[in-house]
């Protein structure tokens, strides 16, 4: 039986593993079904981690997380969490290559993933013109044209990330607004290399088995621009990964608020005892690594206070 099981290696998840071990838990293991790191590894640069002086990308920031948050026997399994329930006095860890787990406490740290805008063509041509990461696929479209949907933090850092490699980047927003922080509004205004297509969404992207052509993109009067571009890059919001809490009957474990995101007190305590949630997951969370980093420690400690 584990003393604590962490589901997720982002910075909520390896953050966790650190606080609890260091605390002196000792049976305790991180479920993490890809490399640990989470989705800020995606990100081209990050400069609002505090302690960092230099703009790095995701990548490197996380690079020496999981040997730091491991030192103090902290254990890794790289593996898909399916589900947990919850038992008489424990949990049960249910994991994609058939195993059950049992543990004392979960801290649930599964984050969110890209959503999808829902136009035609959008998953048809995923992966091949169509993308949710600019560090990945960038460079595939050095010197070319591409078109970033969103007016988002994410689509607008992205946008000055790609217009260092390729020649012209089109941001399409569908309002006059833009939700991103207003120093990165004013940088994207100013670059010369990105061009703004305000009060419009794309309506389809084209293309062939070689991949994306272009894009149509409808603007709110009605009329329509075809973007011959190679490459779109789709950054329209996030979706909570709530996933391992439902069960068979349909139902979540805990309480979730009306977008999916866990409900935690300040201690990240969900509805269920021993049962907590930490970073992007959770209620009101600011999808900031710093935060859920915090989060993180305050679940661990928490479990540790517990364990006495
Ligand atoms: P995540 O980082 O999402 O990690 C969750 C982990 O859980 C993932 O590794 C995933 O593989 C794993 N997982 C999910 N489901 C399962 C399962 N069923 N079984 C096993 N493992 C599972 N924040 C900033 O502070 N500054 C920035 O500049 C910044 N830029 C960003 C740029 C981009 C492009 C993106 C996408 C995000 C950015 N963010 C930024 C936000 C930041 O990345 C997140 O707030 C942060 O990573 C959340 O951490 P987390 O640990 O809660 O979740
Ligand atoms: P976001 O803030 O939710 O922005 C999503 C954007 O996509 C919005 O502009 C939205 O338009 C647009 N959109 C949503 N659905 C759409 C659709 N179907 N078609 C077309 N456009 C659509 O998402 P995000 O940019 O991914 O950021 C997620 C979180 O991470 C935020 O809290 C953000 O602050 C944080 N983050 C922070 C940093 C940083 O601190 N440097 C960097 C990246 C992300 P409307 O505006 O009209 O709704």
């Amino acid at each position: 039986m584990l003393d604590l099981a962490i589901i997720g290696g982002g910075p909520a998840g390896l953050t966790a593993g650190l606080y609890a071990t260091r605390g002196g838990l000792k049976n305790v293991t991180m479920f993490e079904k890809g490399m640990p790191g989470g989705q800020i590894t995606q990100s081209s640069e990050i400069e609002n981690y505090p302690g960092i002086k230099e703009v790095v990308t995701g990548m490197e920031l996380m690079e020496p997380w999981p040997e730091q948050c491991m030192r103090f026997g902290l254990k890794h399994e790289m593996v898909e969490v399916l589900k947990v329930s919850k038992d008489e006095d424990c949990f049960t860890i249910f994991l994609a290559t058939n195993k059950e787990i049992k543990a004392k406490s979960v801290i649930v740290c599964t984050g969110s993933t890209p959503k999808r805008a829902g136009f035609e063509g959008e998953d048809e041509f995923y992966g091949k013109g169509v993308s949710n990461c600019a560090t990945c696929d960038g460079f595939f479209y050095k010197d070319k044209e591409v078109a970033v949907l969103g007016g988002g933090d994410t689509a607008l850092e992205e946008a000055i990330y790609l217009s260092n490699i390729c020649k012209k980047v089109y941001v399409i927003h569908r309002r006059e607004e833009f939700r991103a922080a207003p120093a990165t509004v004013s940088k994207v205004k100013n670059n010369p290399k990105i061009e703004l297509i305000l009060n419009s969404g794309i309506k389809k992207v084209y293309g062939s088995n070689m991949g994306v052509e272009g894009v149509i993109v409808s603007c709110k009067d009605g009329s329509d621009i075809d973007l011959k571009v190679p490459g779109i890059f789709v950054f329209v919001g996030m979706n909570v990964n709530n996933g391992v809490l439902k069960q068979e009957d349909g139902s979540y474990l805990c309480d979730l608020n009306e977008y999916g995101e866990v409900i935690v007190d300040l201690s990240m305590r969900t509805s269920i005892k021993n049962l907590y949630a930490a970073g992007d997951i959770r209620i009101e969370a600011p999808k900031q690594v710093v935060c859920a980093a915090g989060d993180g420690a305050v679940a661990a400690l928490q479990v540790v206070a517990n364990s006495h």
